[in-house]
């Protein structure tokens, strides 16, 4: 494992990017579809509300994925799409316009509702965005309606996230006053502890894209640097650099070494000197430090394959790696979005197997040949796995959970330990229960 305390930040931007290997495949691919997101991006947009425009199908999805929100007023829904919808027996679009109408004189708290496109709205090829347009004729001011789609055949499920941030984008005000942009969807109890770090610092104009309410939108310009907080939101971030914004490239805020680096990137770019920069994150690093120390003897040595899925493997195989001393035996990722990546492909060991997209019966052939200790996957893959014998994580997880920043760098090696643990616990119990 690389000695991170002696890896100063500086030393680390500096080296030479290495162009590592990437084993390409398109065949079947067992990722969830972009309408996932809503289940995060609902709980953060507080007056926001998600309504799919889909079958039962995404119905179900969304609501097995976020099956706690039963006891509380949800802030998404499905239209559903009936077969005389998608037989073109009746007018979608009027169902449209009137589940919707309904939905908004229910709900007074909604200032801002997105319609989802899914597989089936794309397939009767409902225009979803001439629908916002006819909406808002109707509710603007008091309600904006906006558009993007969910469907499993463009998007996976962080993508999903982008594509809202994305349809946020056009709406932003205009101002070239300098200030940081932090983009992707963060837990709010992240997002205080990284304001407070940014103002100790001195960085006084912070914004967060997505804010706790949609109608907060951030303002955007030549003098906006966009610090992406998650590596999946490229489409998002590619918009905002066509309205003048730039692009501060640096690892992803996971572990002491990832957040560390960071908060450096922005710190450099609002002239932070490194004695204030040290002895503000310092302490904070330290912290993290002793809290993954206890994960190193748990995990150091343990091999791991991560399979496409979150499009945050990188980050978190890096972290694993660097941080945890874990061996990388593949890095699979759904899509390698280089210019949102590329400070992350240069901490990875230069031997590493990275692989973009998935066969996922070839993909699995390695898995089973490497016979990996621990697989992250997606959720469809992790029982089959674990029947077979392998330990598993499940790729969502690291979604649902706050995993950024120095408080929450134990918590993310904890999430990587809990399935090795339990199979350890599993194995002795069932020893005892032999003998
Ligand atoms: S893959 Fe398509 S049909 Fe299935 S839940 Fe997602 S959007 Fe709906």
């Amino acid at each position: 494992m690389n000695d991170l305390a002696a890896v100063p930040v500086t030393l680390m931007r500096e080296r030479v990017p290495t162009a590592l290997p990437v084993l390409r495949e398109r065949g079947q691919r067992e990722v969830f579809c972009g309408l996932t997101s809503i289940v995060w991006l609902h709980r953060k947009m507080q007056d926001a509300f998600f309504l799919v425009v889909g079958s039962r199908t995404c119905a179900h999805l969304i609501q097995s994925a976020a099956g706690v929100m039963i006891f509380a007023e949800p802030r998404f829904g499905t239209a559903i799409l009936t077969d005389r919808d998608l037989a073109g027996l009746a007018d979608a679009n009027e169902e449209l316009d009137r589940i919707c109408l309904t939905l908004l004189a229910r709900r007074p708290d909604i200032g801002t509702l997105f319609l989802v496109g899914s597989c089936p709205s794309e397939v009767i090829k409902l225009d979803l965005a001439k629908a916002a347009e006819r909406l808002n004729a109707r509710l603007l001011p008091r309600v904006r309606v906006l558009n993007y789609s969910g469907s499993g055949i463009e998007t996976t499920f962080t993508q999903g996230e982008d594509g809202a941030l994305k349809a946020l984008v056009p709406l932003l005000p205009a101002s070239d006053a300098k200030q940081l942009l932090v983009v992707g969807c963060l837990a709010d109890v992240v997002e205080d502890q990284l304001r407070r770090v940014f103002d100790a610092l001195g960085i006084g104009s912070v914004a967060f894209l997505p804010a706790r309410h949609a109608r907060e939108l951030p303002s955007i310009g030549a003098g906006t640097l966009v610090l992406p907080a998650q590596p999946f939101n490229g489409d998002t971030v590619r918009a905002l650099a066509a309205r003048g914004a730039r692009q501060l490239s640096a690892p992803y805020p996971f572990g002491a070494e990832g957040t560390t680096a960071w908060l450096w990137a922005a710190a450099t770019e609002f002239g932070i000197d490194r004695a204030t920069f040290d002895r503000v994150t310092q302490p904070l690093a330290d912290r993290a430090q002793r809290a993954l120390s206890r994960y190193r003897t748990q995990l150091g040595g343990k091999r791991v394959f991560f399979m496409p899925d979150s499009q945050l493997e990188l980050p978190l195989a890096r972290f694993l790696h660097r941080e945890l001393g874990m061996p990388l035996i593949e890095v699979g990722t759904p899509y390698l979005d280089r210019q949102m990546i590329a400070a992350e492909l240069d901490l990875l060991p230069v031997d590493v197997q990275l692989s973009e997209g998935q066969d996922v019966e070839r993909q699995l052939d390695r898995v089973r040949q490497a016979k990996p200790d621990l697989t992250v996957c997606g959720l469809g893959l992790a029982n089959p796995l674990e029947a077979e014998g392998l330990a598993t994580k499940w790729s969502i997880e690291l979604l649902f959970t706050p995993i950024h920043g120095y408080d929450q760098a134990g918590d993310l090696a904890e999430i990587f330990a809990r399935p090795l643990h339990r199979r350890a616990l599993l194995a002795s119990a069932s020893e005892a229960t032999c003998n």
